[in-house]
């Protein structure tokens, strides 16, 4: 039973096959329609497609100009993260400063960020010294949304930048009140939205990523820093009207995507809504079938958030077992269930410990969250079958481990 199977199928391997037999392989009209097609789903005015999410958020973090202020500059990230979030920071040679996690969620805990901007200011922060905050990337963990009215009351009152990891968040929505529209994560709601098409995300294109904006100059400064800084017109090579004569105006980098990738992202994205409800479904039963198993917890679903499903984290009640996480963790694998942990928290790990000298105590829900978290398997293709046997395999080590 592995963690994770990709659901790729014959409208997939069509796609990929036009595009092998078209006689154009990188980037050129089938990224373009990805772009279109992606910001319409999100409800974005523009798109840009790139080989990661990591390329988009660093692309994203670039274009805010991050770093190239007078004082050290420094963006609030949460500690409960993939590498991505905070190395992107590091790349502008500014500082991640770290803040715990909402003990329910796991997503990044407004009110200590409130304590980690005070602190900032006072030049409190271990490792740091005094900097300017100009930023916050929040990470949408699992599928959930953060609390965006929080969260933008927060960056307005301190004056910061929003960029969105949204690596687990598409497709994803919130609203503040039942009685509201939803609000789906890329529309226009951060200065930034940056998803991820990695082979285990919700929509994958092998690898890739998409920054969304309604930014028109975020937008062309990302399209231009993705491909070697060269000039608009150098996009041109891409269509049979294009010249040999590009103008390079800034040291780029290298992160576009493949028409290779995109063809598949084109196929993935037509079945998007059909697989998060497939997800959904096989969230729903997993609950409904652990639920009585007093020493697991199920997964959160806040009310007002229409859940991407991309991970279904249970936790341990390590109180009511005889064995740890990672013994745990042990027993599934000999059972062969493939699971995760999302995450061992940043701080650690050894470069943010030897780097900035964060102390667990600074974090204690990542702290103590961490220790009990599983992600089970989860993803559209599983059958009854195979999360009944993930259930009866969690069950009985239940059973023999209870104390
Ligand atoms: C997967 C992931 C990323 C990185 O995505 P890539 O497309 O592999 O670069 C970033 N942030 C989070 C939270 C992720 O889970």
């Amino acid at each position: 039973m592995p963690f994770f199977r990709p659901d790729i199928g014959s409208a997939e391997e069509s796609e990929v096959l036009a595009v092998l037999r078209s006689g154009w392989l990188t980037t050129g009209p089938r990224v373009r329609q990805f772009e279109e097609q992606f910001a319409e789903a999100v409800g974005g005015r523009h798109a840009v497609a790139v080989n990661s999410a990591t390329a988009a958020l660093h692309l994203a973090v670039e274009a805010l100009g991050l770093g190239r202020g007078v004082a050290r500059q420094a963006v609030l990230v949460p500690t409960m993260t993939f590498a991505a979030t905070a190395e992107v920071v590091r790349y502008m040679n500014a500082v991640p400063i770290l803040v715990d996690c909402d003990a329910s969620t796991l997503n990044i805990d407004i009110a200590d960020a409130e304590r980690k901007i005070a602190q900032a200011a006072r030049g409190e922060i271990p490792g740091v010294g005094v900097v300017e905050v100009v930023g916050i990337i929040p990470v949408h963990v699992g599928g959930v949304m953060v609390d965006m009215v929080r969260l933008r009351e927060f960056s307005t009152a301190h004056d910061l930048w929003i960029v969105e990891d949204a690596a687990h968040a598409f497709p994803a929505a919130w609203r503040s009140s039942a009685d509201e529209e939803w609000t789906s994560c890329g529309s226009d709601t951060s200065a930034v939205t940056c998803f991820s098409f990695y082979a285990n995300k919700t929509i994958t294109t092998g690898e890739g990523g998409m920054a969304v904006t309604a930014d028109r100059r975020l937008a062309d400064r990302m399209r231009l820093m993705s491909l070697h800084g060269l000039s608009r017109d150098a996009w041109n090579r891409y269509n049979s009207g294009g010249s040999w004569d590009y103008q390079i105006v800034e040291p780029g980098m290298k992160y576009n995507l493949t028409d290779i990738c995109a063809a598949i992202g084109i196929a993935q994205l037509r079945r998007s809504e059909e697989m998060r409800e497939a997800r959904e479904r096989l969230a729903m039963r997993y609950s409904a079938q652990l639920g009585h198993i007093t020493e697991i917890e199920l997964p959160p679903w806040p009310d007002n958030r229409l859940h991407a499903w991309h991970l279904y984290p249970v936790r341990l009640q390590l109180d009511r077992l005889r064995i740890d996480r990672n013994q745990f963790i042990e027993k599934l694998k000999s059972a062969e269930v493939g699971c995760s942990v999302h995450w061992r928290p940043l701080h650690l790990h050894p470069y943010y410990c030897e780097q900035f000298g964060w102390m667990p105590e600074e974090f204690p829900t990542a702290s103590r969250e961490w220790k009990r978290l599983i992600s089970l398997p989860l993803f559209p293709s599983m059958t009854t079958d195979e999360q009944d046997f993930v259930v009866e395999s969690v069950a009985a080590i239940c059973a023999a481990c209870r104390r």
